[in-house]
């Protein structure tokens, strides 16, 4: 598996660009050395260099004293320069592993490159006239490509993988890996061979895979595809194949290039990199706990179930609000719960302190599921705490009679001497029993609480 991630950097790979969004208009972050002007010269990213060291510490890599970048030459219209740098023969970093379902997932090396621009394609049937636009907004955007072993088997396991990875990218702070904008493309390259053979089949690329699902299924369907065509008696054809999300399909695109259609040579305009062994050691000693080691203390720290631990491990930003909620007095289960099932699908996180307040609130009764999800809701985005914000609405104030009714009856029940006394003239334990209700239901509206229980009395 290859797996592309946009390192978290401001600038681009070799020069000053700013990074775009998503959408972002058209090369508005380009500069003459991301569009490959002659004669000028390429800068490394020292942050790109960071998040890949940090990710080879993560994914136990050995780094090398040496690195160096090389040319990877081949032509087409999203590379301004006929060339685009990367590293071949000397990688960032190399044997790693990732460990992902409880096996050991080999990683083969991780290395930086700089990414291509966009190709837009416009056509018009009607006039069979077709243009095509070229946006290089992203070209020259760093990106680590992370090559694994052939060590995954099955489509199940390349997801999890990819999961996994993810976790870790954003463990470590190396990338945000998002997805959905394009900051981590998984390419499956995809072989079979019979049952008890070493011998790997003849392989299919998958390219820029951007989800999980899509991942998952293009994986289950190249399996289905290359074991028909063998068992037909037909042969599978060593290519680049891309995924059609509307089809459920995988389609051929290109036939696969060797590396020596590349022509790759070392990097004329950059010097080979030694890295610091200090630097190294200082990023090692920064480095976060990563989410397996996490998923398990949590799960053994705080009983949780094996799920709850690895959806909330799997966040750095959830796992850290998890625990600092509990830390803060809140119940580990029904805070893994409002976590799961109210913080993580809205992706606004409330700071541990108010989320404790508040499933304290929840949890005694003072406002309800329903009301605790609004009062998150209102507290992530005002910053202000649960009790205060359950205090100005009177959320917490129940001023039903009939609700009252059954908490003042129980009071009263549960005190035969203080009603006595009252009913005896000493008209201020009215006032002891009114703090009885208050303890018993702090929700209680005090004036519609004090009527009732002066009623009940009488
Ligand atoms: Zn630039």
């Amino acid at each position: 598996m290859e797996v592309h991630v946009q390192p978290k950097t401001r600038s681009k790979m070799f020069c000053g660009c700013s990074v775009a969004e998503v959408n972002d208009p058209p090369n508005t972050h380009v500069c003459e050395i991301c569009l490959g002007m002659p004669g000028v010269l390429p800068v490394i990213n020292r942050a790109a260099v960071e998040a890949s060291i940090k990710t080879a510490l993560a994914l136990k890599c050995e780094i090398p004293r040496h690195t160096k970048f090389d040319r990877k030459n081949y032509m087409y219209p999203d590379l301004p320069k006929g060339y685009q740098i990367s590293q071949y023969d000397m990688p960032m970093s190399v044997n790693g592993f990732l460990e992902v379902g409880g096996r050991k997932v080999r990683i083969r090396r991780v290395h930086l490159e700089e990414d291509t621009g966009k190709l837009i394609h416009a056509g018009d049937e009607l006039h069979k006239a077709w243009e095509s636009y070229v946006d290089l907004n992203r070209a020259g955007v760093p990106l680590m490509e992370i090559v694994s072993e052939p060590d995954l088997r099955s489509a199940d396991e390349a997801r999890d993988y990819a999961m996994e990875l993810r976790s870790l990218l954003r463990a470590v702070g190396a990338s945000e890996a998002d997805m959905e904008k394009g900051q981590l493309r998984a390419e499956p390259n995809i072989s079979i061979r019979p049952a008890g053979s070493d011998a790997l089949g003849v392989k299919t690329e998958l390219k820029n895979i951007n989800s999980f699902r899509a991942l998952h299924r293009a994986i289950i369907f190249e399996v289905e595809r290359q074991q028909k065509a063998l068992e037909s008696g037909g042969t599978v054809v060593q290519e680049t194949r891309g995924w059609s999300e509307a089809e459920e399909r995988t389609f051929s695109q290109r036939s696969k290039e060797f590396a020596e259609d590349y022509r790759y040579f070392p990097e004329p305009d950059l010097p080979p990199l030694e890295i610091d062994r200090g630097w190294i050691e200082e990023l090692r000693a920064g480095l976060p706990e990563l989410p397996a080691p996490r998923r398990s203390r949590l799960a053994t720290e705080h009983a949780l179930p094996a799920t709850d631990a690895a959806l909330i491990a799997g966040d750095r930003i959830l796992a850290d609000l998890f625990e600092d909620a509990t830390r803060a007095g809140a119940p580990a289960k029904q805070t893994a719960n409002w976590i799961i099932g109210e913080v993580a699908p809205t992706g606004k996180v409330p700071s541990g302190k108010n989320l404790a307040e508040l499933i304290k609130l929840v949890g005694d009764g003072s406002i309800t599921r329903d009301q605790g999800r609004e009062v998150l809701m209102e507290s992530v985005e005002t910053g202000r705490t649960p009790a205060e914000i359950v205090a100005e609405h009177g959320y917490a104030q129940v001023s039903d009679p009939s609700e009252l009714r059954v908490i003042i009856e129980a009071v009263i029940d549960a005190n035969p001497k203080a009603v006595d006394d009252y009913r005896r003239g000493k008209t201020q334990v009215a006032n002891a029993l009114l703090n009885e209700i208050r303890k018993k239901a702090p929700q209680a509206n005090p004036k519609v609480a004090r009527e009732l229980l002066l009623k009940l009395l009488a």
